[in-house]
This record gives C-alpha cells, structure tokens and sequence, in this order.
C-alpha cells in the first residue's frame, strides 16, 4: 500500500508570513529539528534570493557531513528556466527542487493579464524542469499553483507532460484554502490515477480545512494507488490563515477514525519532540501558541468540568484520544525567577562563559570562548533576541557553519555613497 510522507515548508511558506521572519541560525534549528523528528524533507528556502544562499550552502553542508540526514532539503524556485540556472549558479549543491507555476485560470488572467495561455504554462514548467535536471537536480516537485481552482482536465495534462520530462512528484496546490475534504479527495483521486506519480498536498486554512483536507487529499492519491507527501508548518504558520500544522497533521493521521493503523506513515514522527519544537517554533517567530492548539495548546489536556474531570482521572481515554507524554510533555518546567543571565547582543565573557558552564560547554581556551561569544553576538544581532540553550550549542559546536549562516554579503564591490541633496 502507498504512503504519506511530510515535506515542511516552514522554512518557505512559514517565512513568507506577513510581518514574520525567521533568523538564518533559526531557519537551521528548525532543519535540524525537523530531522530528529523524522520529518522526510524540509523544504529549507529560495535558492535564488541571494541572501539566503550561504544559509542554503550550509544546510547542504550539514547534510554532506550527514548532521542534516537523513532529512531531505529542497528549494522553491519558479518554473523560469533562468530562475533554475540562478539556483545552481548561487547554491550549486542544491539537489531537491520544487518548481512553482500558477495553473487556473483566474491566474492566467489575473496575475499574467490573460498573456500566457494553458499550453505556455506546460511549455515553461517543462523548460524549468529539464534545466533542473540538466544541472544536476536528483528530485522534482511540479506545484500547480491555485490547483484547487483548476480544471481537473488541464491538471491531467499539465502532471502528465510534468512526469514525461521527469518531475517526480505534482504538488496539489490549495493556494486559497478553497477545497474540502470531499472535493480535495476526489480530484488527487483522479490526478494520481491518471498521472501515475506521488501527489503532494499543499493546503491553506482561510476555511479552516487545511489538516483535513490534507488528510482526504493524501487519502485520495493513495486510493488513486499513490504515495502522498502533506505540505506542512509548525505550528500552522503560513501565509494568512496559515498551513496545515506537522504535529496536528500527524495525529490526525495516527489517531482519527479511520486513518489510524489504515494508512501508513512511510517515516514515523517523533511526537516526543513535538512540544519542545513548537515551543521553539513560537519563540523564534514570537506568535504565540493558541490555548487550544491540537496536542500543545495549554489547554490541550486540561479538565476543569465536573464530569469531565472524574472521567479523566478514573480513565484518561474517557476524554483523551492521546496522553500529554506522548507529545513530550509533562517533565516540571523551571523557570528563573531570580537573577537571570541571558545571551544578548552585548554579552561579556563572564556572563557567557556562566551560561555555557551550565550547558557544561567548557573551552580549550581564553580565545576559544572569545570566538565563540562573538558569533553569540552576531547571532543574537540578527534574532534579536535573547538564543536558546540549543542555539548556544549549536555555535559551540559548528563554529565555522554559524559563521557561514551569519555572513552577509550585500555588496560584490565597494560601491561610493551617493549623497542625497538636501533642501
Ligand atoms: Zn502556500
């Protein structure tokens, strides 16, 4: 029987977030996060947008070091021939793609004013999918963007020339969050019946569907005798309503009616982690987790009711489908209450040298810890706020992949100030 994978895409959708950003060490916690929690692939950011390109090189570099494994790391690019060679010139070890074009036609008129037609779009996405692969790309993902609002006859077309010219998998793009569970089930259906390849499912929540329809897309390809690969974010950031969230996807996969011990995981997650990552997900992007979020709300396992609460004492799965452990909650929580000596842009070597002392992070020298503190500096000047124990280690440990991820390089020559007239 097929299977459901996940490809994260908190490190493209999530930060493409209005009024959301991730640090470049963030964006790599959340990579290494992803790869504990078994995550398949993270779809880790734009290959052509320059400043993201020494984060990219060394994510890839954690990877071939096999840090970052056996998580897969793919870039977004449009389906744009010189946007694929500008991914290869700027990242050339990049060796996932997914290669992105609009589909319906509401953005055939609306967004290219009615200047490409359906067959220009088969013709670039094709273009872009044989120069990913004549540089080198191992895998393709074909996005139909705005699919949901798509004839499912040009889809057809559409995924068929994308599996002929070697893209591996059409990702379903609910851009809108306009599908349901009935209507998503019934066109992945069709589309992995007639196309043949693994159906990727991309869905937004402006309807408040995005994990089940995730769900009932997923349960479609593979009825259509495909595997699945759901689109996921932590904590469901993404753009406006936001993604499908991993944790709540995943138990809706493993626990609901019907889809528990029916349908297969082809990699197992973690949930033990789930807490600690959505906690360090809220906290890099500073949004908070809803009191009633799936799994790692604060109220996800509290009981106050009368009945309720008796229930659940006298058997938790009166009122509970999962326990507080599972999702690696539970152990007391310490927080400082008294003086507290945290690492910000202006740390001194005492204070610095007393926290990693507590991490029990200890240097060969006086000009080891002095290197170490000043890339804690930078990187606390570029997340603007104070790192967390995890962050620390991290620099301590790949010192000079912290300083590729802190380097930034606007400029290919000096260039004069220009002085600005003024009145
Ligand atoms: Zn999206």
């Amino acid at each position: 029987m097929s299977k459901i994978y996940f490809i994260d895409v908190t490190n493209r959708d999530g930060v493409q977030t209005a009024n959301l950003g991730l640090s470049k060490l963030e964006k790599t916690m959340i990579n290494m996060y992803l790869n504990e929690m078994g995550v398949f692939q993270s779809e880790f950011g734009f290959p052509t947008t320059k400043h993201e390109s020494l984060y990219l090189q060394a994510n890839l570099e954690l990877a071939e070091r096999g840090i970052l494994k056996p998580i897969r790391l793919g870039g977004w690019v449009r389906a744009v021939v010189a946007d694929v060679e500008r991914a290869f010139d700027l990242v050339p070890n990049i060796k996932h793609l997914n290669i992105s074009i609009s589909t319906s036609d509401q953005m055939l008129q609306g967004k290219f004013g009615g200047s490409k037609t359906q067959e220009d779009v088969i013709f670039m996405m094709v273009d872009a999918v044989e120069a990913a692969r004549d540089h080198g790309a191992e895998t393709i993902g074909v996005n139909a963007e705005d699919a949901s609002r798509t004839g499912i006859d040009f889809l057809v077309r559409f995924g068929l020339a994308a599996r002929e010219h070697g893209a591996d998998r059409l990702r379903y793009c609910d851009t809108l969050g306009y599908d349901n569970a009935f209507t998503i089930y019934e066109s992945t259906k069709i589309l992995a019946e007639s196309i043949g390849i693994p159906i990727e499912l991309h869905c937004h929540g402006d309807l408040g569907m995005a994990v089940a329809n995730s769900l009932a897309g997923a349960k479609g390809a593979i009825d259509g005798g495909q595997d699945a690969y759901i689109n996921t974010t932590l904590n469901g950031i993404g753009e406006r309503a936001g993604n499908a969230d991993l944790i709540a996807t995943t138990l809706a996969l493993t626990k609901s009616k019907g889809f528990a011990k029916k349908y297969k995981l082809g990699k197992q997650i973690d949930l033990t982690k789930a807490w600690k990552v959505s906690k360090f997900a809220s906290y890099a992007f500073r949004v908070p987790i809803p009191i009633n979020q799936p799994g790692v709300g604060a109220n996800a396992f509290a009981h106050s009711s009368g009945i309720h609460a008796d229930g659940v004492l006298k058997d938790p799965e009166n009122y509970e489908l999962y326990s507080f452990d599972e999702l690696g909650r539970g152990e007391p929580e310490l927080v400082e209450t008294g003086r507290e000596i945290c690492s910000g842009q202006y740390i001194g070597i005492s204070g610095f040298s007393h926290i990693m002392g507590q991490m029990e992070v200890s240097f060969e020298d006086d000009k080891h810890a002095e290197e170490i503190l000043e890339l804690a500096r930078y990187a606390n000047v570029e997340a603007q706020k104070p790192l967390v124990e995890d962050e620390l280690l991290f620099i301590a440990k790949y010192p000079r992949i912290a300083k590729k991820l802190l380097t930034m390089r606007p400029l290919e020559k000096p260039v004069l100030d220009i002085a600005v007239p003024t009145a």
